[in-house]
């Protein structure tokens, strides 16, 4: 059963929320003159002269890995697109050098206006090719042109795996 409340009678001194508004005000005083006089115990910081330091476990901007010899570790398997509840990523497949693999990535697009840095992606890429842990968050742009990552704009980002394919990841 629900906890019963008293309700007041409202009179003019509760009408008029002066002893809300001088509590409030109060309040607001005393975390302004602490903040100003004992200068500790501050929760904001002097950004952009001041950043903390973001989680291991941060999911900012995506990144493509690379290969030994330096190509993308995509295969254009479609997993992490289809994994995507944004729907943001696009991916174009074509023809590899690589004897190893069947398909490269030719286009690699995220529109990151839609994405919702859930990570879905990297779970769901069975290459270690795609990752969220450049530590590095998405800087605003003016345009939806700026928000579009490239496959160049994300190999830029990434650096060499050593995970094997369907096996050990590092
Ligand atoms: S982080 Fe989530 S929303 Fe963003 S591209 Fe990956 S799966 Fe899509
Ligand atoms: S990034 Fe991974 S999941 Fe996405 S297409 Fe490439 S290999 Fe597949």
């Amino acid at each position: 059963m629900g906890k019963l409340v008293d309700r007041p009678e409202p009179d003019v001194m509760i009408q008029s929320y002066l002893p809300e508004v001088w509590n409030g005000m109060k309040r607001v005083s005393k975390h302004f003159f602490a903040n100003l006089l004992m200068k500790k115990g501050y929760v904001t910081i002097q950004y952009p002269e001041q950043k903390i330091d973001y989680a291991p476990r941060f999911r900012g901007n995506h990144r493509l890995m690379h290969r030994e010899d330096g190509t993308v570790r995509c295969v254009a398997c479609f997993l992490c697109s289809t994994a995507c509840p944004a729907d943001c990523i696009s991916i174009v497949a074509g023809e590899t050098d690589n004897r190893d693999v069947e398909k490269a990535p030719v286009k690699f697009e995220i529109d990151h206006l839609r994405c919702i840095f859930c990570g879905f992606c990297e779970e769901a890429c069975p290459c270690d090719a795609i990752r969220l842990d450049s530590g590095e968050h998405r800087v605003p742009a003016f345009t939806r042109k700026d928000e579009m990552s490239g496959k160049e704009d994300l190999l830029s980002r990434g650096g060499p795996s050593i995970s094997k394919q369907g096996g050990e990841f590092k």
